[in-house]
């Protein structure tokens, strides 16, 4: 696991005067981003912009294949959320004790697939408001922004939302890497790399939302920073990863320290 390094304790905050013990702590230390120098974000889409029913589609396709009760949330965060559709098919197999996991994960995942895409058609995608409100916040502020979900279906998904300007949720984001044909999924940083490149940002002036631990190991390998979105109570593997600041809801982040540069929880 890569982890990103010195949270927090190297904060300077809008302080203009350093003492120099200060600014030799800072440029010794062995962290990825500089403080004050974010200028770009790159969103994963499941569970951190969108309620899409990935979970339930798992949980429902395992019928004939495993036992669907023992496939739970944690589970489904811990061993499959950010993962290829594949791999992701083979780890939940494991995960509930089938048998002949690596044989049966490409028709489980087609059946997901199968189930997922009706799911989207009766219109199980939602939005969360937190999140629309967030990303046209740094819209607003002129920010590059880069989605980037392994998810074959996310751009489908992002389509189906209207935002208040009329257009839909894709089209606020300047780059798209969602569901690009990658040799290594998430934890592996390639589909965040990709997104800094789209966006012709340098990756360490880029943080990363993400709600999946994978996700923001991912971010850390890509010397991005990292913010949590915990949903669903599980702060505590987001925070193992590396994440940065860790927030129940988006609504929690700073708007006008991002502005400045800097990712901070909003004050209470
Ligand atoms: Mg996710």
């Amino acid at each position: 696991m890569t982890q990103c390094v010195l949270h927090g304790s190297f904060a300077f905050g809008g302080s203009k005067a350093k003492s120099n013990d200060m600014v030799t702590r800072e440029l010794l230390a062995p962290r990825s981003v500089q403080v004050g120098t974010l200028k770009a974000a790159v969103f994963d889409v499941d569970g951190v912009l969108l309620a899409s029913p990935h979970e339930r589609a798992w949980r429902e396709a395992l019928r004939g294949f495993g036992e669907s009760e023992r496939f739970t949330t944690a589970i489904y965060q811990a061993d499959v959320a950010g993962k290829p559709r594949l791999s992701g098919a083979r780890a939940a197999l494991e995960a509930v004790g089938a048998p002949d996991a690596a044989r049966l994960a490409a028709a489980y995942a087609a059946r997901k697939q199968k189930r997922l895409e009706e799911l989207i058609a009766e219109g199980a995608v939602k939005a969360f408001p937190d999140a629309l409100r967030f990303v046209q916040a740094l819209a607003d502020l002129g920010w590059p922004m880069a989605v980037a979900s392994s998810s074959k279906n996310a751009n489908e998904m992002m389509r189906s939302i209207r935002l208040g300007s009329g257009q839909s949720l894709l089209d606020i984001f300047g780059a798209n890497v969602c569901g690009r044909d990658l040799p290594r999924g998430k934890p592996d940083p390639a589909i965040f790399l990709l997104a800094a490149s789209e966006l012709h940002v340098d990756p360490s002036h880029c943080f990363v939302a993400e709600d999946a631990p994978a996700g923001i190991e991912a971010a850390c390998a890509a010397r991005m920073e990292g913010l949590g979105v915990a949903r669903k109570n599980d702060a505590a593997g987001l925070r193992t990863a590396g994440a940065e600041i860790v927030v129940t809801s988006l609504d929690d982040i700073a708007v006008d320290e991002l502005a400045e540069g800097r990712l901070r929880r909003r004050p209470a």
